[in-house]
């Protein structure tokens, strides 16, 4: 519950250059606290169709946040033309394209699926982890065997255009992951990258009751050792939600985000007082304090937003992007700031 003082002083807070301070939308005359208005936040520039799609979700009577974002990443997740999500993603480097999604909503449940072939909806997959078993994890052949028992359809996830440039990897067989392939500005200045790419949509919903949930859904490292699982499908790394505080989700080179929890450091930062543009910077300087030899070709980046609806982002190189939608605009993309402001050296 935001209490008055803090409900006033939210309400004068204005676009900070690390991220967006939007608070209530309107103070004056307003005796009783209100929740915050809805908000939609995700990652990287196919974000902004993404949240579209969730916020149709939160504008219908009623509309839950968990809802909101499970509608919000099945969007990037049936996109053939995306290669870091769903299907299309490039697959692994033995030429199989593995899933990895996790869900978690207002009360702390959670469900995740990883390294799932042959299901579209990875995130729909965790969702009913979920909520129809008493586990919150299921994988491989586990958790393909469940999607068809749930009546999922099987599909083959490897289009012509991702099996091409798997073809085209095989003959260096070289291991590098790009960072910012979604950004379309980096795109259009570097090309599509034939290297290990990455990028995973992480999604914050925050509801007109003032609920959160987040979900984050990904084909994860092109050219990974089949089997790899990254960051996004686990609870705490890729995605943390907590009612009472806020939500957070990552990008980038999963590993490292593992090794530093990072969704949950960044929401037990915002718990302690940061805001969560402060919060994800922080936690983003622990990973390159860990490893200073290699923050200079190594991306990642938070996501985070607080029950107040406060926003932040924070990446280790520049081009990292993340879109946000409320009542005020539903198609807003911003810059992430960043540790590092020109390119990683090539
Ligand atoms: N974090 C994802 C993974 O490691 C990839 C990404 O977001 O870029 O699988």
């Amino acid at each position: 519950m935001v209490d008055r003082r803090d409900f006033l002083k939210l309400a004068g807070l204005g676009a900070a250059a690390s991220g967006l301070r939007l608070g209530p939308a309107q103070a004056e005359g307003v005796e009783v606290p209100r929740p915050p208005g809805a908000r939609v936040i995700s990652t990287w520039d196919f974000g902004v169709a993404a949240n579209q799609a969730a916020w149709k979700v939160l504008l219908a009577a009623g509309g839950a946040a968990l809802d909101a974002v499970e509608a919000g990443v099945r969007v990037p997740e049936a996109a053939p033309d995306n290669p870091t999500v769903g299907l299309g993603g490039y697959p692994d480097r033995d030429g199989r394209v593995t899933l990895d999604a996790c869900i978690m909503d207002h009360q702390g449940n959670c469900g995740a699926v990883a390294a799932m072939e042959h299901v579209v909806h990875a995130v729909s997959v965790a969702r009913r982890v979920m909520e129809k078993t008493p586990h919150v994890m299921l994988v491989g052949d586990g958790a393909l065997q469940f999607a068809l028992a749930q009546g999922f359809e099987k599909t083959n996830l490897l289009t012509p255009a991702s099996e091409k440039a798997w073809r085209e990897w095989l003959k260096q067989s070289h291991y590098a992951p790009e960072a910012n392939i979604e950004n379309r500005a980096y795109r259009a200045a570097h090309g599509p990258g034939g290297a290990a790419n990455h990028d995973t949509i992480g999604m914050l919903a925050l509801d007109a009751h003032g609920n959160l949930s987040g979900a984050c859904t990904t084909s994860g490292m092109a050219w990974k050792m089949h089997g790899r699982v990254g960051d996004s499908p686990i609870i705490g790394a890729g995605l943390y939600v907590d009612n009472e505080v806020g939500g957070a989700t990552s990008t980038g080179v999963g590993e490292e985000v593992i090794r530093n929890v990072g969704s949950f450091a960044v929401v037990e930062l915002m718990r302690q007082g940061r805001t969560p543009a402060e919060a994800c910077r922080e936690v983003v300087m622990r990973i390159v304090r860990r490893k200073p030899e290699r923050a200079r070709s190594l991306q990642v980046g938070f996501l985070a937003m607080s029950k107040r609806g406060e926003v932040g982002a924070f990446a280790i190189q520049q081009g990292f992007s993340y879109a946000v939608c409320d009542a005020a605009r539903q198609d807003r993309l911003l810059p992430g700031a960043s540790l590092y402001r020109d390119e990683p050296p090539a």
